[in-house]
């Protein structure tokens, strides 16, 4: 069996760090390193207590390849419920690689991205989302991606979907234990009960699903589509964000043909997904016209839109078409070239879009940077009001969870409709069971090994 395998990986990044650990779990860990330790002490590490360090060398055929400290952890009370040892060694690649080495030919084998922590999945140390928020973590580009990953491995998604996989059990089995013994156990009054549970979790649920989207936000960062006709300022306002060269400003009209990602981290801590759109134009051009393409799809998927509106040209036919197109989604319109206008009046503007009106409008200067302060605190606004309440919310972060809660509220629902038809009670069971089996799949509970590999693959090393 592969978990019964010592597995070892360097568990930090390769470089010119102060130090490197080399991580090793399984039965054999302690005895392996007891082979290639020799502490100052002269104390054997099997016979020390958990949760200790050791200063000393690393050894091989008698030669000492390195100054370390081992850290030893006994099962059960480690990551992965196995005995762990840490050796801290110094930083170098070529002597860390050769640790390594040595660990492996003394009984352990390399460990695959990940195994750490599915081995503390399999052994149930974390359930399956609390997996996930480890990743999520590692991966964290902002402090609120953090937060609500932190909350996430302290399992407070768990626990919810516990609470909720309990009281669908408590049912299905009063419902199994009355079908299997129908003389003793009344099912009178129980469709009725029932009905109102499966209202009570819908909410529950739907409510959880609401999250979905700001969770996504906190993860990843707001997808921010930048639109305009050609020539407004887009490029510009993307590298004044981004704060470097990224796409190619010029004066030819259309030129940015593609649409480029880009993810900028504001003050505030929260990310931004820019993409820069082609001019949404008619344009007769080939290659435009798949970049037109390109960005009306990017607008469906954005969660913010940034109008770019040239000022020193005014208001044009294409102007009212974006205006058109985007009125259904958070758009901040960006009133840009305000320096190239010496006489200006923010009503003017305002008239301009009549289907807008709501949008709130800020002059800019992409070139000379007028606006950017504004700009930033308005998006912070918009996404991240009561961010600090996130602490103790709990939110779908990914969308194998949302799928998952959407299962689980459909199979409810057939239930719902089953009670309402007045059909047999042996029909509601099978439904529940889809419901709860639906949200164990969330904890890891009943999911296929290739799910399960997949998201571990996700990892890096010595993790
Ligand atoms: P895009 O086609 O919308 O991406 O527009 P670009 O970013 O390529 O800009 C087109 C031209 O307008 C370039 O020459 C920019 O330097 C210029 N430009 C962009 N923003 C401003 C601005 O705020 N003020 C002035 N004066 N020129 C700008």
């Amino acid at each position: 069996m592969k978990q019964k395998e010592t597995i070892a990986a360097i568990a930090t990044a390769m470089g010119t760090a102060g130090i490197s650990i080399i991580r090793i779990s399984g039965k054999d860990a302690i005895s392996i390193t007891d082979r290639i330790f020799k502490a100052k002490n002269q104390k054997c590490l099997a016979f020390s207590k958990s949760h200790t360090i050791h200063y000393g060398y690393i050894m091989e055929e008698g030669y000492k390849i390195d100054e370390v400290l081992v850290l030893i952890m006994k099962a059960p009370n480690t990551y992965t419920k196995e005995n762990i040892v840490e050796i801290d060694c110094h930083g170098g690649a070529m002597v860390t690689n050769r640790i390594l080495q040595v660990v492996i030919r003394n009984g352990a084998r390399l460990a695959e991205p990940g195994e750490f922590t599915k081995r503390a999945f399999l052994n149930g140390r974390l359930d399956l989302s609390q997996a996930e928020a480890v990743i999520d973590i590692i991966h964290a580009e902002n402090e609120y991606a953090l937060q609500s990953s932190m909350q996430q491995l302290s399992g407070n998604l768990r626990r919810k979907i516990e609470e909720l996989r309990k009281q669908i059990l408590l049912e299905l089995s009063f419902l199994e234990a009355a079908l299997d013994d129908p003389e003793h156990i009344c099912l009178d009054g129980f469709s009725e009960k029932l009905s109102e549970n499966i209202e009570k979790w819908s909410i529950e649920l739907k409510k959880l699903l609401s999250t979905a989207d700001t969770g996504r936000i906190l993860r990843e960062g707001v997808k921010t589509a930048i639109i305009g006709k050609p020539n407004a300022g887009k490029s510009s306002l993307l590298n004044l964000l981004a704060g470097q060269e990224r796409a190619i400003v010029t004066e030819i009209a259309g030129t940015t043909r593609d649409v480029l990602e880009e993810q900028i981290l504001l003050q505030g801590g929260l990310s931004l997904i820019l993409m820069d759109t082609a001019g949404i134009h008619n344009s007769s051009d080939q290659v435009e016209k798949i970049g037109i393409e390109k960005a009306k799809a990017s607008l469906y998927q954005a969660d913010l839109i940034l109008f770019v509106f040239d000022v020193s040209k005014g208001f044009s036919e294409e102007d009212k078409q974006i205006a058109e197109l985007i009125e259904q989604k958070p758009v901040i319109i960006l009133l840009n070239k305000i320096d190239l206008k010496e006489e200006w009046n923010l009503e003017d503007f305002e008239i301009k879009f009549p289907n807008l009106k709501d949008a709130v409008k800020i002059p800019f200067s992409a070139k000379k940077g007028i606006g950017l302060e504004q700009l930033q605190q308005r998006i912070l606004s918009m996404f991240y009001q009561g961010a600090v309440s996130y602490n103790n919310e709990i939110f779908l972060t990914r969308a194998r969870h949302k799928e998952s809660i959407e299962n689980a509220i459909n199979s409810l629902f057939a239930v719902k409709e089953s009670i309402a038809c007045h059909m047999p009670e042996d029909f509601f069971s099978i439904d529940l069971m889809d419901a709860y089996e639906a949200l164990g799949k969330i904890i890891g509970e009943a999911v296929e090994d290739d799910l399960v590999n997949t998201i571990f693959k996700e990892f890096c090393m010595g993790k």
